[in-house]
């Protein structure tokens, strides 16, 4: 409904011959998903929630003619009933830490001015005229940077070694082919702050020996398309991006190519291969892409999170960044808070909070009162936590040790009426359909798992298919090719650790 919203205050602010004296800018994504649209009037900073297109000539009439605040479009505290003016001030948003959200709601994102305004482009000021190459990798080693895509692979490591190829020729990619289901932190960052990407993308480019760097996005995300275009045309224009980039002598050209929607375009190898025209397809490694990726030539990928840390990192110092999260897994990480909770959204939370803390103090609970019976993080190659692991530390290695792992940071609650074998298959179908069929164990074994789990949740099951599942999923991580295939059996998998009951109860009652 933001189209409408922002259609009538157009009108009526020319109604109220306002139109020169309030400004109107859309930004991106405020992270509370669950009370879009927002509309939040400066400079006193009133936030109004659920905003439709017919609430807006009481916001026009009262706030912006009269200075009343319109109370029953605020924020209403559940348990003091008080109404809550101030954004910040809402719990949803109190225990977040904000690096790479930093400008999502604040900004408009098709301006390269309020980038700029907010501290954007030093972080490169500060690469090309304080650093050598060598230098920005060290900044971003000491930060211990991990990647915020997967497996959490330090990024610095990963820059050093596609620079120490001989090789002259490199390539700088961004993987924003985000594709697991109940993600979208990559969309939203895209979408509500392009600039902060392009800059780490620069940055990266210029500690490896890029040149040449390469965006590839899903055509699924028209608006984050767009929105980055017209970006990297804004930091042409101001000489941040193309030849001799701030008088440094550093070029750097940056293109963006749309992906076709595949989940396996995500590995490195698939997503090099379709940049340069060819079917999405991994292939064995090693070769690693820092030695021969994208045709051929070394290749750094990053996602788009880890550029946005990266922004930070070297426009803040490697000091700064690592003051939040742990020690192992420094700064924060973005979720995409989904499920059962009572506030859905986007989320972005020092690395070392519980899960606990993000799904009841910033996820509000859950719906209806109900009780809360797992979580599943990671996405589809994730996993899935019980109740009594809501305690564990959200970093990577701790998350990795309980069997589930920090993906791109999808988080979906459950909750008690929730049936975790659904989940499961529900996951399983998914990756069954994005597997690429290259290799055996992923194409035909996440085949045969699905029909297990179909026929379980048809009441057909036989006591031997929980071993069958359990073989075969292990035997699908140990001989797949690509990341796709060893974590397609995790939801499975986990949930088996922690709620065999379940399983066994399909297959025992028939249901
Ligand atoms: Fe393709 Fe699956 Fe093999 Fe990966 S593991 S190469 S997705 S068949």
């Amino acid at each position: 409904g933001c189209q409408q919203v922002q259609d009538k205050f157009n009108e009526e602010l020319d109604k109220h011959n306002l139109s020169n004296e309030v400004k109107l800018i859309i930004t991106g994504c405020h992270g509370l998903c669950e009370l879009g649209p927002i509309v939040i009037v400066y400079p006193e900073g009133t936030s109004y929630f659920t905003v439709s297109a017919e609430d807006v000539s009481e916001i026009v009439e009262e706030h912006l003619l009269k200075g009343r605040k319109v109370e029953r479009l605020m924020y209403q505290d559940e348990e003091s009933a008080e109404k809550i003016p101030y954004y910040n001030e809402i719990g949803f948003y109190k225990q977040q830490e904000r690096i790479v959200l930093s400008n999502c709601g604040y900004i408009n994102p098709e301006s390269i001015d309020e980038y700029i305004a907010r501290g954007g482009y030093q972080g490169l000021a500060r690469a090309v005229t304080e650093f050598d190459p060598q230098g920005v990798t060290e900044e971003v080693i000491n930060a211990n940077l991990r990647g915020r895509g997967g497996a959490g692979f330090p990024a610095g490591k990963k820059w050093k070694f596609a620079s120490q190829e001989p090789e002259p020729t490199k390539y700088m990619v961004c993987n924003a082919d985000e594709g697991d289901p109940g993600a979208f932190m990559d969309r939203s960052i895209l979408e509500g702050d392009p600039h902060s990407v392009i800059e780490g993308m620069a940055i990266a480019s210029y500690a490896i020996g890029a040149e040449v760097g390469y965006v590839y996005i899903r055509a699924e995300y028209p608006l984050a398309v767009r929105r980055l275009k017209e970006a990297i045309q804004q930091a042409e224009e101001l000489g941040l991006l193309g030849e001799n980039i701030l008088g440094s002598g550093f070029n750097f050209k940056l293109k963006v190519k749309e992906g076709a929607g595949a989940f396996v375009c995500g590995e490195s190898t698939a997503l090099t291969r379709s940049i340069e025209g060819r079917r999405g397809m991994p292939r064995p490694t090693p070769p690693r892409s820092t030695e021969k990726g994208l045709w051929g030539k070394p290749t750094v990928l990053n996602n788009v999170e880890t550029l946005a840390c990266v922004s930070f990192i070297l426009s803040k110092g490697a000091e700064e960044f690592t003051k939040f999260g742990t020690e192992q897994s420094p700064g924060t990480k973005v979720f995409a808070l989904t499920g059962k909770v009572n506030n859905t959204g986007l989320v972005e939370v020092p690395m070392g909070i519980s899960i606990r803390d993000i799904v009841f103090d910033i996820g509000g609970g859950i719906q209806h009162g109900n009780k809360i019976k797992a979580v599943q993080i990671g996405g589809p190659s994730g996993g899935c936590l019980p109740e009594d692991k809501l305690d564990l530390s959200v970093d990577f290695d701790t998350l990795d040790d309980a069997g589930a792992m920090m993906g791109s940071g999808g988080l979906v609650v459950m909750d008690e009426e929730t049936c975790v074998v659904d989940v499961s298959k529900f996951f399983l179908k998914f990756t069954q359909a994005e597997s690429c069929g290259k290799c055996t164990p992923c194409r035909e074994g996440t085949k045969r798992m699905l029909e297990i789990l179909e026929r379980i949740t048809k009441g057909q099951g036989e006591p031997k298919d929980i071993d069958l599942l359990k073989e075969l999923g292990e035997m699908i991580i140990n001989t797949s090719l690509c990341g796709l295939g060893k974590s397609a059996p995790n939801p499975v998998l986990s949930t088996l650790r922690y709620f065999e009951d379940e399983y066994r109860e399909h297959i025992e009652k028939g249901r």
